[in-house]
């Protein structure tokens, strides 16, 4: 079962697996092909009501919306970037809202959700962490934020990024079944390899992730290759030292042979001297990763700066001297709030 689902509250569809609901059908007196029906209408159609399960008979549609809820996600605020990237503040039914954003690209959509409404990691440069954790997201909650997005574009996602509010592998196991449900052919038939996870670093799930099947794509946000630094920048993940993640990394690698991404976001005078750099090539060469060199979001009111485009090229630069590889990060939709929790902050001001 869900690690999340809330007492009193009727079980939604999405978050029901294949056997639950061939038992709830089994239940009804109903034969079993309605099963793959409900499901194509929930997990490729995107079904708003029972009422638009049009080959369902009346009476089921009736009895199914007495005993479970097909989620309905509420829209609270919608911006478009000038890049053609929207970013939305969604609403579950007990009031949690979190964000998603839809980054579209040639032929390409690329969707960034939430696996949390808050986060208890606390990094210091980041909105989401400031204001704590509210509660963690259930598979289908994740999952619909998918689908909200594709529905708005119209078009088919080719990519997910868990990279929104929350830390993913603080809710390993919903956010291990939405992706699951978003790779299979009866849900969204993306790619496992178009599926990235990004962790701060929570090294017994990096380890698990190692063995799950799938060809799942992972992201860690490393920040700094210096313990005091990262001590510094993300409190959650004090516990888990860079040796333990750099073993883990490269148990990671050898069990998958997949290529990882550091995430790394300069922050002006913290990061970004020449000894933050010479740490992070030792910590990054001879490994496969990839560095992404992150153009930090200003949060209003943070004492933390961007540092400037010439110092993230340096970084580049450096770093592929001694072979590794490293791109800079355009942040997309950085003119509607792009980064991770800002516009929920300015709708909770009320400054919109
Ligand atoms: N909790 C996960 C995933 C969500 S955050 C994680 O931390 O990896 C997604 C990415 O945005 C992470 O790499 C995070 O470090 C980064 N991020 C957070 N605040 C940011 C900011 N103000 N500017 C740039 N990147 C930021
Ligand atoms: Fe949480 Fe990620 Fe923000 Fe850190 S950067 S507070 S882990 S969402």
């Amino acid at each position: 079962m869900e690690e999340n689902s809330r007492r009193g509250v009727p079980a939604d569809l999405h978050a029901m697996t294949h056997g639950q609901l061939s038992e709830l059908i089994k239940s009804l007196g109903q034969p079993q092909f309605r099963v793959k029906q409900i499901e194509e209408w929930v997990w490729e159609k995107n079904a708003r009501s029972f009422d638009d399960m049009t080959n369902l008979p009346k009476s089921l549609r009736e009895e199914l919306a007495k005993v479970v809820t097909l989620g309905g996600v509420k829209q609270l605020a919608a911006q478009t970037s000038v890049d053609g990237s929207r970013k939305y503040l969604l609403q579950f039914p007990d009031g949690v809202a979190v964000e998603c954003v839809g980054m579209p690209s040639k032929n390409r959509l690329t969707v960034c959700v939430s696996t949390q409404a808050g986060c208890g990691m606390g990094c210091a440069f980041c909105a989401t962490g400031a204001s704590g954790l509210t509660r963690s997201l259930t598979s289908g909650e994740i999952y619909e934020q998918v689908m909200h997005v594709r529905d708005d574009f119209n078009t088919r996602v080719t990519s997910v990024v868990f990279m929104g509010q929350g830390e993913p592998f603080m809710n390993y196991n919903n956010t291990l079944a939405a992706m699951r449900k978003l790779n299979s052919p009866e849900g969204a038939g993306i790619g496992a390899r178009h599926l990235t996870v990004s962790t701060c670093g929570v090294i017994p799930m990096i380890l698990k992730f190692a063995n799950e099947p799938e060809q799942f794509t992972l992201a860690v946000s490393l920040h700094s290759a210096v313990q005091k630094t990262r001590d510094f920048l993300m409190p959650g993940v004090q516990k888990y030292s860079l040796l333990h993640l750099y073993d883990a990394m490269g148990e990671y690698v050898d069990k998958t042979g997949r290529r990882p991404t550091y995430e790394y976001a300069l922050i002006k005078g913290v990061n970004d001297t020449n000894e933050e750099l010479d740490y992070l090539r030792e910590f990054c060469r001879d490994t496969l990763a990839h560095v992404n060199i992150i153009q930090l979001n200003a949060v209003p009111g943070s004492k933390f700066q961007p540092s400037t485009p010439e110092r993230a090229q340096d970084f580049v630069r450096e770093l592929g001297k001694v072979g590794v590889e490293a791109t800079i990060r355009n942040s997309r939709g950085a003119d509607i709030d792009a980064a991770c929790g800002q516009l929920k902050q300015r709708m909770m001001r009320g400054r919109r």
